[in-house]
């Protein structure tokens, strides 16, 4: 007998119908002797309906009324299905964040949860009902709900797995693992077996939207077994675990690329102490995220030029907040460019081996590709393109890394 949490996302319960069939699946695991609590998203497209609500009515609003507002798509989804399974006469009932209850710091909008309390849960599901919890959300400080950050309720499978101390924790989704870059862009991607917390918490910052970052963290802090796959078919999916459990590591195990990345350069900023940090900190303190930095040789001692990328959501705010710094910063220009996409290669190997980037940099140079901005980390070599070649770019470095499919 094992302990399961089952997360299923807005496409899996996007309609009755599909509730249902989410029903014969939970169904499945109880039948086999198994103890189940079931994590629940809000049919697809409802939070956003929700969330569109909230915005007509006021831009500024109050974001304790927005997670009132927010946080009912789950209450929805979670009792249809506890509903569902009693039809099918298995024991349920639903969970509501304040009832289970989770706590979770006072953030609202974007609550980080901080404890699980699990005794009742513990005693119901000895006794073999199932416990259908709601996604995304919690309780605050406050006393009221809160809400995690859209994508939240991967988040609250994974800390409801680690509390519950379950054997495995099966994130069920509109695809069936995670694959070694986008099929979309090359037929040849290939599904991977296993990865480690750490590539996948590269790949889903990086733009691999299959599970929000921060349930990549809580896992690989807790040592959940999370496991990624289709809730269309019985396939295995791909398990994220300890990087000790993978005996067979590739040198790279991803291709991750995002489009929403854009690129300022200041130019002529004053080489002297100081510059960095007078244009930096005003954007961190404005809340803007900088990712990659490079810094010219200064041409004649004097000045250099700055570049770096950011979300594009952020740009406006940051060219905003450069400009109105201008008197300090002294730059002669100020440019920016939307059309980049950062591209990463992924993978532990690279910890233990040289010449990683050095492919890379070859495999693009082959195609013609121009690499403007350049960042590494220990598993990871990031490079800034001309959107254009996205595709072309993709393709060429699954190749050169060996990871096509035959
Ligand atoms: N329903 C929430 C959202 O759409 C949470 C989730 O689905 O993970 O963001
Ligand atoms: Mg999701």
């Amino acid at each position: 007998m094992a302990r399961i949490v089952q997360k299923f996302g807005g496409t899996s319960v996007a309609n009755t119908d599909r509730i249902k069939a989410v029903a014969l699946r939970v169904k499945a695991e109880v039948d086999s002797g198994n103890q189940v609590a079931v994590v629940l998203s809000a049919m697809s497209g409802e939070t956003n309906k929700l969330v569109e609500y909230v915005t007509s009515i006021s831009k500024l609003y109050d974001a304790r009324e927005y997670d009132a507002i927010v946080a009912t798509g789950e209450q929805v989804t979670i009792g249809l299905l506890a509903i569902a399974l009693q039809d099918l006469g298995v024991s349920a009932r639903s969970w509501l964040g304040w009832q289970v209850p989770i706590h979770t710091d006072g953030v609202h909008g974007k609550a980080r949860i901080e404890r699980v309390e699990t005794d009742e849960m513990n005693v119901r599901l000895e006794l073999g009902e199932v416990c259908v919890v709601a996604g995304f959300q919690g309780i605050g400080p406050d006393n009221r709900i809160t809400t995690l950050g859209r994508g939240g309720s991967d988040t609250s499978a994974v800390a409801l797995a680690a509390a519950l101390n379950a054997d495995r924790c099966d994130i069920y989704t509109d695809v069936d693992g995670v694959y070694t870059t986008d099929p979309r862009i090359t037929p040849k991607a290939r599904k991977l077996e296993k990865i480690s917390y750490e590539e996948m918490l590269e790949m889903a910052s990086v733009g691999a939207k299959v599970l929000q970052t921060r349930s990549v963290e809580l896992a690989m802090k807790q040592k959940v077994r999370v496991q990624v796959r289709s809730s269309y078919n019985d396939e295995p999916g791909t398990l994220v675990v300890d990087e000790d459990e993978i005996v067979e590591q590739e040198l790279v195990s991803g291709i991750a690329y995002s489009r929403d990345e854009a690129k300022i350069t200041l130019v002529a900023v004053p080489d002297q102490p100081g510059s960095a940090a007078a244009i930096f900190g005003p954007l961190a303190d404005n809340g803007i995220n900088v990712d990659m930095i490079v810094q010219n040789i200064s041409q004649d001692n004097h000045a250099t030029d700055m570049t770096f990328t950011l979300p594009i959501a952020d740009l406006d705010r940051a060219v905003a907040t450069l400009e109105g710094n201008r008197d300090v910063l002294q730059y002669r220009e100020l440019r920016s460019d939307k059309d980049v996409t950062k591209l990463s290669v992924i993978g532990v190997g690279m910890r233990s081996h040289a010449g990683v980037a050095q492919r890379m940099f070859t495999a693009l140079a082959d195609k013609g590709i121009n690499i403007q901005v350049i960042s590494t980390s220990e598993i990871k070599v990031s490079v800034l393109i001309a959107e254009e070649y996205t595709e072309l770019a993709v393709r060429a470095l699954h190749t050169a890394y060996g990871l096509d499919s035959d």
